[in-house]
């Protein structure tokens, strides 16, 4: 609540409380003795009722039930606006959270955090935990990706993407085979995926098995698969094309980029 002391004629008073009601709907408006406002007056402007009272500063007051109902509506309609607009300025970024199952060495995922902190700091490792019984395939002896994910999914609180990383074998329905192996699987875009080490090769596994986790975390992100044979994003088809991948083209980067990642080159 803020006061505006005036002196000042009627007329001026009368626009001067116009223009207060519409910017600043909480200010009292106290017209000065010098003023030529005529005390104990009444008078009405757009609907308003505005009393004049008989003090040394006499207080112009407000009779707006109406009036500030309306200012009210008008300032809550404009608050609105502004969100929205906020919204679209500037997206807030989301918080990426690691999730090593148990069985993964704390080596792999450091490497993992590493790589990926390069380019999007807002990054956290969170404890090893078991899979869930439900995500276990037996005739198999591998652990259902599309199970993991959703597991993760109903974990994860809005405004963060979880990874989930394992050494297991995993494996997704594709087709028309019923239990295909893969290296990863992520929503896209959502909040989570997962990527496992199993049909890495030994010799540089620790940087294919990077290349996995950010070809995942890319699709949460709402990346689609790239035609670009050296992008992260590339389809595997079934193979480990890893070792051609050298980087995120420029047009992934540039989607990237949009959803607050940082490249020191583009
Ligand atoms: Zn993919
Ligand atoms: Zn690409």
């Amino acid at each position: 609540m803020s006061t505006i002391i005036v002196a000042a004629g009627r007329q001026t008073v009368l626009s001067l409380q116009k223009t207060v009601m519409y910017t600043l709907p909480k200010t009292i408006i106290k017209v000065s003795k010098n003023s030529n406002v005529t005390a104990g007056n009444e008078t009405s402007y757009h609907g308003l009722r505005i009393s004049y009272f008989k003090n040394d500063i006499r207080t112009l007051k407000i009779n707006t039930l109406f009036y500030l109902s309306s200012v009210f509506l008008l300032a809550l309609s404009c608050s609105e606006k502004n969100k929205h607009v906020e919204k679209e300025v500037e997206k807030p970024a989301v918080t990426i959270l690691i999730q090593p199952f148990k069985d993964i060495k704390p080596d792999a995922v450091e490497k993992v955090d590493e790589g990926i902190k390069k380019v999007y700091p807002n990054l956290k490792v969170l404890t090893a935990i078991d899979f869930p019984e439900n995500t276990y395939y037996k005739a198999r002896n591998r652990y259902r990706a599309d199970s993991i994910i959703k597991f993760l999914n109903n974990n994860t609180k809005v405004g963060f993407v979880t990874i989930g990383l394992t050494s297991k074998d995993i494996s997704a329905t594709k087709g028309k085979i019923k239990d295909f192996g893969i290296m990863g699987l992520g929503y896209r875009p959502g909040k989570a995926c997962v990527a496992s080490t199993f049909r890495l090769s030994k010799e540089n596994a620790a940087e294919q098995f990077y290349k996995i986790a950010i070809h995942e975390l890319g699709h949460t992100q709402g990346l689609p698969h790239c035609p670009e044979k050296m992008c992260f994003m590339r389809d595997a088809e079934g193979k480990n094309p890893t070792n051609e991948e050298t980087d995120f083209c420029k047009k992934c980067k540039t989607f990237l980029i949009n959803k607050n990642w940082k490249f020191s080159s583009i």
